[in-house]
Order: C-alpha cells, then structure tokens, then sequence
C-alpha cells in the first residue's frame, strides 16, 4: 500500500527561533492527537539540525527544500545531499517550480541532485507541473511526462521506491486558485499510468503522488478523497500549526 503523506514547504520563511517554535508546536500537536498520515516538514538548511533535535521522527519526518548537484567540494554557499543527510533530515524536494524558474535547474542538474539525494540515503520529494499558458495549450500532460523523462525515469525500480512524486500545477501556487478534484485526479490518474508504462503496475500503486497549489482544510478532504491523490505538499497552510493540523485531519475525514 502508498503511503497517505502531508508534507510541508516552508520556502524561505521563518527565522531559526520562529522555526523551532513551529516545530515545537506541531511536534506537541500530533504527540496529543496522531495522524493518520506520515508527516514530513520540509525546512530551509539553517532549521534542519536543531529541528532535526526537536521533533519525534517517528510523528514528523524532515526534509531540506534542496541540495547541491555535486557531491562535495569548492561550491561557495552550496549544501550537499549528504549534509542534508547528517542533519537527521529523511527527505529532500527537488523540482520546484521556483527552483525551477528562479534558479535555471533544468532536468539535467535535478537529475544530478536526485541521483546524489538517493545516494546519501534520502528519499525524494520531485516535483512536476505545468504553467497556466501550458495548461491552457493542453499541455500537461507532455509537460509532466517530458519532466519525469528528464530527471526520474532513467532510476532503477529500487531507487524509484524512495521516490514521491508531487503534482503542482504552477497556476494553482501562492495564488488562491487550487485545480479542481477533478482536474486534479485526472492528471493523477495519468501520471501514475505513466509510471506504470515504465516500471510496472506494482511501482505505480505503491508511488505516492501529493497534490500541491493552494492546498488548505477547507479543500484538502476532497482532494484527498480522490484514489489516485495521496496527500499533499502545502506551502503557506504549513506556516501555521492549525492550519496544517487541519490538512493532515483530512485524512481522517
Ligand atoms: C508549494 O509551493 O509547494 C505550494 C504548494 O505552495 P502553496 O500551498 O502556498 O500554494
């Protein structure tokens, strides 16, 4: 069986006291009531050590936001995989939009991180999606694929196990506009059967696939109510213990 999965982006928000007090808070939280998902809270570098500390990693995996496309070396301002690694971190996203946009990482580098990221024992978040004018050109599909193709799909099925994949289209985050359920599974649905295409029904099933983009409570139990959307990666609704709290209580829904 996939797992159900809620994780959270904190992008570059939070100061080291302000992240330790979130962490705390939800680290208190889901000790009183578990979820009935696995919870990963995806911090930026300086967080990971000292929340690394804080939190039950049997309640609350941890993931970095990125890592470097080399290994180790004379890269100023870099932080490799396996630095991330010996934070106490499990997880680490790759693929962002914004990484993707704002930092040029094209599916050649991200197919260097992930495969630096599986080396060092981390299990990766990698994201896909498609922009609005992409969307409107009934692009998605190719668009996802072509991303999968570049960067994931040249792992073996042992490796791929430790991948999760995240659907975000571009339109649907920070801005208020989520994709329909529907919308939604149907570009689930699809993914997943391109999986299957290349590493077979059984990896297919057992591949979470989260939905991204203005995920919140008020909409995260219908989405999750989908078959093929196994949870969430939530950017702002992770900023704030409730809010979050009210995501991972969907799956109790
Ligand atoms: C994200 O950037 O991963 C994300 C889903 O952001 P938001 O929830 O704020 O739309």
């Amino acid at each position: 069986m996939r797992k159900k999965i809620v994780a959270g982006n904190w992008k570059m928000n939070k100061n080291l006291q302000e992240g330790v007090a979130l962490a705390t808070e939800l680290n208190e939280v889901l000790a009183a009531d578990k979820p009935n998902c696995d919870v990963v809270i995806c911090t930026p570098f300086i967080h990971l050590a000292t929340v690394s500390g804080i939190i039950n990693h049997e309640v609350i995996g941890l993931g970095a936001e990125n890592c470097a496309d080399k290994a180790s070396g004379a890269y100023t301002g870099e932080v490799s995989a396996e630095m991330v690694k010996s934070t106490g971190a499990e997880y680490v996203i790759l693929g962002h939009s914004e990484r993707r946009e704002y930092y040029n990482e094209t599916p050649a580098i991200l197919k260097e991180k992930v495969d630096l990221a599986l080396a060092n024992g981390l299990k990766v978040i990698f994201c896909i999606g498609e922009s609005l004018a992409q969307r409107e050109a009934n692009e998605q599909n190719a668009v996802v694929k072509a991303e999968l193709e570049g960067s994931v799909f040249h792992l073996t099925p042992e490796q791929f196990a430790n991948i999760v994949i995240a659907y975000e289209p571009i339109w649907a985050i920070g801005t208020g506009k989520t994709a329909t359920s529907d919308q939604a599974e149907e570009i689930h649905a699809y993914i997943r059967s391109i999986i299957a295409a290349q590493y077979g029904n059984e990896v297919a099933e057992n591949t979470s696939i989260l939905y991204g983009g203005s995920c919140k409570a008020s909409n995260a139990p219908e989405l999750f109510a989908k078959p093929d959307i196994d949870g969430g990666l939530i950017g702002g609704a992770s900023l704030k213990a409730p809010d979050f709290k009210g995501i991972i209580d969907a799956w109790k829904a």
